[in-house]
């Protein structure tokens, strides 16, 4: 990789889980209409490709100072009661939408701290989706676990659920950089979270690894890697950490000289790549590494890999439920957020309405430049079949000259395809076909994205 061109790019730019991004999208949207987006677009996808839920846990025992995620701090564990009903009240609004019994392809727990909940809440949690559902008979369902807390009793009754893949956050090794973000975990603590997912049955365990947190060094990601090289996880995300104190206060709690500088974030990033490289990972794109066994690695070897909310996936069902607060629908022809606040999203439920709070219909200008964002990032390759709005003639890409210019792309105007350094910089690329923030740059300040590095 070239360090000219890497400098050039590392910019603030989004990470293109959806298109228009979320900066774009508005709290316009109307419960009725929603409700009827819906139903239409659940009927043309159950059938064909069964649906994805996301059901955001949003409980953690600890703050941990970098995090950027929509969690409540609590060590009382009877809020577990309440959350469940509210899930199952949500559940049965949008069942009340459904004509047909839906076909459950893609199961997600994330959070917070899907673990905070205790093995028979998450079966009940479980029960009430299966129970009035289908499972597709090719399921993926997983879940992001806490090597502190994810014991061999969550394990199995999840796996007898039918979930096959983990995700631990790991985020960094080095006692003095966990001392700091108040996320202390011992190594012990992951090696045994993930024997004990390997033991129950599960066949993809994934990693967070997180540079750029206060206090990391060459030295020290170097030995994370190691560490975490020895334990064969499936999967790895390695995710640049993006210090937003403005809208994540608890960053405050750094001194931001402890933090690497934009030059020895680059070489961290470097380093874990490298190490990831010449021990068998492929880098897929985006943040993420797989070994050749896993299914990731696989979807992107066969041109079938998808991104939505929860990153690269290897399922595109085409609708997804967000359940829970501050989580987020996508029914193809937009996108809905629930509202953020526990206690507005507690008062929406038990007045009978969805918690639906902001969102976004896509125009049929935003489906085609979606397309070419999506195809970008999962295939490497995108043809402007444009159903709504013409071929790229019509529209004019400076910066997509610059990047084939740069030797990260090349084009016609009936394909764009990346170049083997382009796989380098997907975000970049995606960026090219970003109309929206393209015509909104004196709106949207760049500052809310991370850099690609
Ligand atoms: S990083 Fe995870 S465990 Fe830590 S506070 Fe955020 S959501 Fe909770």
């Amino acid at each position: 990789m070239d360090p000219i061109l890497i400098k050039k790019y590392n910019r603030p730019i989004p990470r293109y889980t959806s298109y228009p991004t979320v900066p774009f999208w508005n709290d316009q949207i109307e419960r009725t209409g929603w409700e009827n987006a819906f139903t239409s677009q659940f009927d043309k996808e159950n059938h064909t490709n069964g649906i994805s839920l996301y059901i955001h846990l949003p409980f953690c025992e600890s703050l941990c100072t970098y995090c950027g995620c929509n969690k409540k701090i609590t060590t009382n564990h009877s809020v577990e009661e309440a959350y469940l009903l509210a899930i199952e009240r949500e559940w049965k609004l949008y069942r009340k939408l459904m004509n047909q019994t839906p076909i459950i392809r893609e199961i997600h727990l994330g959070g917070g701290t899907p673990t905070f909940f205790s093995p028979e809440n998450l079966q009940r949690l479980l029960n009430i989706i299966l129970k009035t559902s289908i499972v597709h008979p090719s399921p993926a369902f997983s879940i992001e676990g806490h090597p502190n807390n994810t014991t061999k009793a969550h394990l199995k009754v999840l796996h007898a659920m039918g979930f096959r893949r983990i995700s631990y956050g790991v985020q960094d090794n080095d006692p003095e950089v966990q001392k700091i973000i108040n996320r202390i975990q011992p190594l012990e603590n992951v090696k045994q979270a993930t024997e004990n997912a390997r033991d129950v049955g599960f066949n993809s365990v994934n990693f967070d690894l997180i540079y750029g947190l206060p206090f990391q060094t060459v030295k020290s990601i170097e030995r994370t890697f190691r560490e975490t090289i020895a334990l064969k996880p499936d999967r790895i995300a390695f995710y640049s950490y993006a210090h937003v104190p403005w809208t994540s206060h608890s960053q405050r709690l750094f001194d931001e000289s402890h933090l690497p500088d934009a030059e020895e974030k680059l070489k961290l990033y470097l380093t874990g790549k490298e190490q990831l490289l010449a021990n068998g990972y492929a880098d897929i794109g985006m943040d993420h590494f797989a070994l050749p066994h896993d299914k990731l690695y696989m979807a992107w070897k066969n041109g079938t890999l998808h991104r939505n909310f929860m990153g690269y996936t290897t399922q595109n069902t085409g609708l997804l439920v967000g359940l829970g607060v501050s989580s987020i629908s996508d029914i193809g022809i937009a996108f809905g957020q629930n509202t953020k606040a526990l206690h507005d999203y507690y008062q929406s439920i038990h007045s009978g309405n969805l918690p639906v709070k902001k969102g976004y219909y896509l125009t049929g200008e935003d489906q085609d430049f979606r397309k070419y964002i999506l195809d970008i990032a999962c295939k490497g390759f995108t043809e402007f079949h444009s159903k709504n709005s013409g071929t790229l003639k019509r529209y004019s890409f400076p910066a997509l000259d610059e990047l084939a210019h740069d030797g990260l792309v090349e084009y016609t105007d009936r394909y764009a395809r990346l170049t083997v350094t382009g796989h380098y910089f997907i975000r970049n690329v995606c960026t090219a076909f970003d109309l929206k923030l393209r015509r909104n740059h004196s709106v949207v300040q760049p500052q809310i994205f991370s850099k690609a590095v």
